[in-house]
């Protein structure tokens, strides 16, 4: 077992001790059930596969992990350059710039209205603050850099999506709206924000945030993943989990949170729409048989990507926290591959230095930029 798999283990322990009494486990929502909620937990309706204990176990304890470098810093060499898409932002074309922080959070500004998706700046994503997962790069944008932010979106509760620490400092700056899963709300207010400025979100839930300024409010929806929630031993699903879709009059961006691959992409496309830029995870895959239904690896992403019908898709969720089994660059360096094995371009499903951006143009805006590069008219494909 290499140093990495110590740390995590380490915290695993520490998260399997921490949750109290077994026994004394009460719902964090109270709600009709649903085809997605039993009244107590929250459960995947088209995947009820749960990982066991026993199977946790089985992981833990026939684990490969791969060694990420001892020294942050051997990570300063350049990514796979066909895996990249250098930053471009053009004020006039885009409606919104898109910055990789890194891991799962990313920085979207439009007019009037700047969010967050599962802010972390912590060092660790744990229970606890000397142990467990820590992190391998520095934020792309010191929390102290940060431009104004008026809304935080937290897709589920995991440590490595809702850092409490990162949300009091929010918070305390910026004072913005935090829109989360149903059963999340106390975990936010124990960060110190107050209960109106957190609304809890069920799958198509659709919310209308308001813009600084003039312009028309954007649309905000809570939509399905398959995965699962846990602060604890003991509170396993207790919230929910999903991604969002954020709509403006110019276009639109879909974050999916961590998710399996399923039938949930289709079902977003069609009682949606597709999006102008998806946000998408490609690391944290390794072991297979384990993580399969509850997160998706590179080219589980491009067939999202492709189910979408996404202009174009943004990978996230690598290079940050060693979370499981795979390398430091393998997600970037099986994106590569999946994108020539499913012939889509490299140029529409793209990594990002941290702290890099990318303009996000309408898909009307990108449909005329085509044609007037002769590159052919139509729909955007994949
Ligand atoms: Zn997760
Ligand atoms: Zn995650």
């Amino acid at each position: 077992m290499n140093r990495s798999s110590v740390a995590i283990s380490g915290a695993v322990a520490i998260l399997f001790l921490s949750g109290g009494c077994g026994g004394c486990v009460t719902a964090r929502y109270q709600g009709s059930k649903s085809d997605h909620f039993d009244g107590m937990r929250f459960f995947n309706p088209d995947n009820a596969a749960e990982r066991t204990f026993a199977e946790f176990l089985k992981w833990q304890f026939t684990r490969q992990t791969k060694d990420w470098p001892e020294d942050p810093s051997a990570y300063g060499k350049p990514l796979p350059p066909d895996a990249i898409v250098p930053a471009s932002f053009d004020g006039a074309r885009d409606f919104a710039k898109v910055t990789f922080i890194n891991h799962a959070t990313v920085l979207i500004e439009s007019p009037g209205l700047n969010l967050l998706t599962d802010p972390v700046w912590s060092e660790r994503v744990s229970p606890v603050s000397w142990a467990g997962p820590r992190r391998f790069r520095p934020a792309g944008i010191p929390f102290d850099g940060l431009p104004r932010i008026d809304v935080v979106m937290i897709s589920h509760n995991h440590y490595d999506h809702m850092d409490l620490p990162t949300i009091s400092r929010l918070e305390a700056s910026f004072k913005p709206l935090f829109l989360v899963a149903l059963g999340d709300r106390d975990l936010v207010r124990s960060a110190g924000v107050p209960a109106d400025r957190i609304v809890e979100n069920d799958w198509w839930d659709r919310r209308l945030v308001q813009v600084r300024g003039p312009g028309d409010p954007v649309e905000v929806h809570f939509v399905p993943a398959q995965h699962w929630s846990s602060r604890t031993s003991f509170d396993r699903n207790l919230s929910l989990w999903g991604g969002f879709f954020i709509r403006w009059t110019r276009g639109s961006i879909y974050y999916s949170g961590d998710t399996g691959f399923g039938g949930h992409f289709k079902a977003i496309r069609e009682r949606i729409g597709s999006p102008d830029l998806a946000i998408l995870p490609i690391g944290a895959y390794e072991p297979r048989w384990f993580m399969r239904e509850q997160h998706m690896n590179p080219d589980d992403a491009v067939k999202a990507h492709l189910e979408l019908r996404a202009t174009a898709s943004l990978g996230v969720h690598w290079g940050t926290f060693q979370l499981t089994d795979e390398g430091y660059e393998d997600p970037v360096r099986e994106l590569t591959t999946a994108l020539k094995s499913r012939n889509v371009s490299a140029d529409r499903f793209f990594v990002l230095r941290e702290g890099a951006s990318t303009g996000v143009m309408s898909r009307q805006s990108t449909h005329d930029a085509r044609a007037a590069l002769g590159a052919g008219v139509g729909d955007p494909g994949p």
